[in-house]
């Protein structure tokens, strides 16, 4: 959709503010659901406030974006929780995250976006093909074992497992050994899906990115790819058929549905642990963003039967965690912050254990406990079933 065709819809924003603190039918309090609302202070800052911001843009009563305007729109998080309480508390169809994306892009094009630590990743992935700086020949560096090139079933790991989490990239392939299945990875092949890109308007480039995927996964006859990463799953699922105006060749599963299939078919049975309580954060590319929410949760109750406890905001009602859309690398206090609010709400179930599915998710989290000490123990799912395979 071109950025004037969202006027329309952007009209109907009325400015209620239930964006910022969603009173959720299940529960009798209004709770804080935006992050960059929360944290700022300013209405600017809400959706409803970038709502005004990109209308004001589109009709071009903004003629020169200032760094302020920049900030805000650069450092939206694109978590989506604003289109959630959206849509079930007004009943309207703003589509939010859409087109603060489409909004990015259109800032990119014209010359003023997106912020420098986000224009730096992205020359990053132009040279190396990882948003981190880091050599492209080292992206299997994780790897211990000798696994083939392609396959049937190839997983897809992402450059944060590749490089920064690497103990989930371990744990999925141990995974998936110890239930037979036979699959294969895509070596030198594989490079950044472009989710980084996408969510801060650097879409000539992602596109660039999808093209090389999707050739590569072609030529090495993949029928089913999996994903550790709820990123990647997202831009392959959702933003690859848009971005490319096609449907993709093979399958999209995220590692906790397709886990939850092989505990179902019996070829993985989990040893239970009764006793340490679990908690589970959604991350928003894999719950808000594709309507994931039961597959991990079903591997959780396997494992951690009534100790697995949920949080006061989970599902469509998630808080997020900070890290997305490049806020991380250009707002790092302010990913800090959103982390240490859910390691709070965490806290408060009781839970040992704050589980995720997401590399990135479990970075900003990891980081944000390493500095405020409050001894949860932030794993991913898959590291958590791989300790406890039978
Ligand atoms: S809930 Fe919807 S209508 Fe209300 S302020 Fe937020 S975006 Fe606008
Ligand atoms: S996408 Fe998230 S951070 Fe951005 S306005 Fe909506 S709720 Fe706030």
């Amino acid at each position: 959709m071109k950025l004037k065709d969202y006027l329309k819809e952007l009209y109907h924003c009325f400015h209620c503010h239930l964006c910022n603190v969603g009173n959720w039918h299940e529960l009798d309090e209004w709770v804080s659901i935006c992050p960059t609302y929360a944290y700022f202070g300013f209405e600017s800052f809400s959706a409803a406030g970038k709502i005004e911001i990109g209308r004001a843009f589109i009709q071009g009563k903004i003629k020169k974006p200032s760094s302020r305007m920049l900030q805000i729109i650069f450092g939206d998080l694109g978590c989506g929780a604003c289109h959630s309480q959206c849509k079930d508390l007004t009943g309207l169809n703003i589509d939010h995250v859409e087109f603060f994306e489409e909004l990015k892009t259109k800032l990119v094009e014209e010359g003023y976006g997106p912020l420098p630590k986000q224009a730096d990743y992205a020359r990053s992935i132009q040279r190396n093909h990882n948003p981190y700086w880091e050599k492209h020949e080292k992206r299997t560096s994780w790897l211990n074992s000798r696994i083939p090139k392609g396959g049937k079933i190839v997983y897809f790991v992402g450059c944060t497992s590749s490089y920064r989490t690497q103990e989930i990239a371990r744990a999925t392939v141990e995974i998936l050994s110890a239930s037979g299945v036979e699959f294969g990875i895509m070596d030198g092949e594989e490079w950044c899906c472009g989710s980084p890109l996408l969510r801060t308007g650097q879409r000539k480039l992602a596109r660039d990115l999808a093209k090389h995927n999707l050739r590569a996964l072609k030529d090495a006859g993949a029928e089913k790819v999996i994903f550790s990463c709820a990123g990647c799953y997202k831009t392959f699922k959702k933003d690859y058929p848009k971005l490319l105006g096609r449907t993709l060749d093979f399958e999209v599963l995220h590692t906790s549905e397709y886990f939850w299939n092989l505990i179902k078919e019996k070829k993985l049975r989990p040893r239970r642990e009764e006793g340490i309580k679990v908690t589970y954060h959604d991350p928003c590319h894999l719950g808000r963003g594709t309507g994931l929410y039961d597959p991990p949760r079903q591997v959780l109750r396997e494992i951690f039967g009534r100790y697995f406890v949920e949080m006061k905001r989970t599902k469509e009602n998630a808080w997020c965690c900070g890290a997305g859309s490049g806020v991380k690398a250009a707002l790092p206090d302010f990913a800090i912050w959103s982390a240490t609010q859910r390691l709070e709400e965490a806290e408060k179930t009781g839970a040992n254990i704050l589980a995720s599915t997401c590399p990135f998710c479990k970075r900003n989290l990891e980081d944000a406990e390493k500095k405020v000490k409050k001894g949860m123990e932030v794993r991913d799912l898959s590291e958590l079933l791989s300790e406890r395979l039978t």
